[in-house]
């Protein structure tokens, strides 16, 4: 019953945190001297904001880690392996179904053919799709795992800037591609892009989590060292949502000064604001409460609700690996999802799980076909819907790492990259909800495979307590 309360208090102080975060940065925003190009000012006001980003991301690879490695370790490659299936199944059909939502409204609402001319802020780079994909599977499989949990390979080619990004500061814990470039590159080359490569990380400890399975009683130490760390990451969590409300003030209220005039936002942006966040409220409010209505026959309300602490630090904080130890904390605590498939999915599902991101890479791509007057057909559409769910698939869970990687699906159907700069403005804003979405996505995943990996897990208990008979 305490816990209970505690968590519902908690909820309060999120909310009252980004109500305040809200009403300070408005009010702020008309201060004299605190103007959005005020950035050294704005950027000592976040400090509070920052250290709450610290401290989420400082979690990330000690919970990713004791996560995957505890969960598998503990499970047999059978039950394992039908939890992985199965978790792998929901992400690719409701991030598909997502793509496909946000390429229905697109077409039907037409934002970009609303009239209004929107100034472009900026360039952004090209890449290949291929390049891409090649980028995707190197990063699976980090030649420096230490190294790997701060940087990631990208495949640089041709000549761009960042221009519209660098006025960022540099000290920008966020961001993980903002830094100013320069550069013309005739053949393409790897370097390190600064911002951790999570999914090296979760493609390492799946396997050694199953490696470990494998071993038996030879690998218990590890095992247990892991589940160790995962209890006592959790730990530190919980300190670290006690602080959160805090934290979300400053980073909303920052946002909100640091933000261009919103006169400055045309017509044709205010429809396709109006698109994205219309496919992402029927995704998150509709068609996931449903599959997982169907798939579980539990309340999805309820299960929303329990997961409200998530939904509000992913909106804070505009990035579901941030927020992954307390979408943690709400499956394993609230929503009592069993605490393997909680371990296991969660982590997985951050990384590569991203269904509002899917949508919106959709609606953008789409959108500024249409603002470039440029029709296109229907193979092209599902040009777009598959590159769309590998962006989603590749993009990292920080803030606006989706803006990055929408520059796959542009280049797969021909259109300008440098045409990112049309919707940059207002990214930060549609980015919160995306991510709320992404976390929700990630949430409803571990609950219906929770529920469908029952009988397995079941056998499995059963087989481990006659073993435990036995010997
Ligand atoms: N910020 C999103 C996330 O962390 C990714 C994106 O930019 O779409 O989930």
């Amino acid at each position: 019953v305490i816990d209970q309360i505690k968590s519902n208090l908690i909820i309060i102080l999120m909310v009252i945190a980004l109500v305040i975060g809200v009403v300070v940065g408005l009010t702020v925003r008309n201060v004299p001297g605190w103007e959005y190009y005020q950035k050294r000012k704005i950027f000592y006001l976040r400090f509070p904001g920052d250290l709450l980003m610290n401290m989420l991301k400082m979690l990330i690879l000690p919970l990713i880690i004791s996560s995957i490695i505890s969960s598998l370790a503990s499970l047999n490659a059978k039950a394992s392996g039908r939890m992985g299936l199965r978790a792998v199944v929901y992400y690719l059909t409701t991030t598909f179904a997502a793509v496909i939502m946000g390429i229905i409204l697109v077409l039907a609402i037409q934002p970009g053919k609303k009239g209004g001319e929107i100034t472009r802020s900026g360039q952004s780079k090209e890449q290949e799709p291929l390049e891409a994909l090649f980028d995707l599977i190197r990063n699976c499989f980090p030649d420096n795992l230490v190294e790997s949990s701060f940087k990631r390979q990208t495949t640089v080619t041709g000549s761009f800037k960042y221009e519209a990004m660098v006025d960022i500061p540099a000290t920008n814990v966020s961001n993980a591609t903002t830094e100013l470039r320069n550069l013309t590159a005739d053949s393409p080359y790897i370097e390190k892009a600064n911002g951790m490569n999570i999914l090296g990380i979760v493609v390492f400890s799946i396997f050694l989590g199953a490696v470990l399975a494998s071993m038996g009683e030879a690998g218990k130490p590890l095992n247990d060292f892991f589940e160790c760390l995962h209890q006592a990451t959790m730990k530190l969590t919980m300190l670290v949502i006690w602080y959160s409300p805090i934290g979300i003030i400053f980073l909303v209220a920052t946002k909100l000064i640091e933000m261009e005039d919103p006169s400055t936002v045309f017509i044709q942006l205010g429809y396709y604001m109006l698109t994205v966040l219309a496919g992402l409220a029927a995704h998150g409010l509709i068609v996931l409460p449903l599959v997982f209505l169907v798939a579980t026959r539990n309340n999805p309300l309820r299960f929303m609700y329990n997961m409200l602490k998530a939904l509000l630090t992913a909106w804070g904080t505009a990035s579901s690996s941030a927020t992954l130890p307390v979408t943690m904390e709400c499956l394993e605590h609230r929503n009592k999802v069993d605490i393997r498939v909680a371990k296991f999915v969660a982590p997985i599902g951050a990384t590569i799980n991203m269904d509002g991101t899917a949508l919106y890479e959709a609606v953008a791509a789409i959108f500024i076909a249409q603002v470039n007057g440029v029709g296109l057909n229907v193979g092209e559409v599902i040009t777009v819907s598959l590159t769309a769910t590998a962006a989603a698939i590749g993009a990292a869970g920080i803030p606006s790492a989706g803006l990055v990687t929408m520059t796959i699906v542009l280049t797969a159907v021909g259109l300008p990259t440098e045409d990112v700069s049309l919707i940059l403005a207002i990214d930060w804003f549609l980015d919160r909800f995306r991510t709320a979405i992404n976390v929700l996505g990630d949430s409803f995943g571990a609950g219906i495979v929770d529920h469908l990996s029952k009988e397995d897990l079941a056998a499995f208990d059963h087989m481990q307590e006659l073993e435990m008979g036995v010997t």
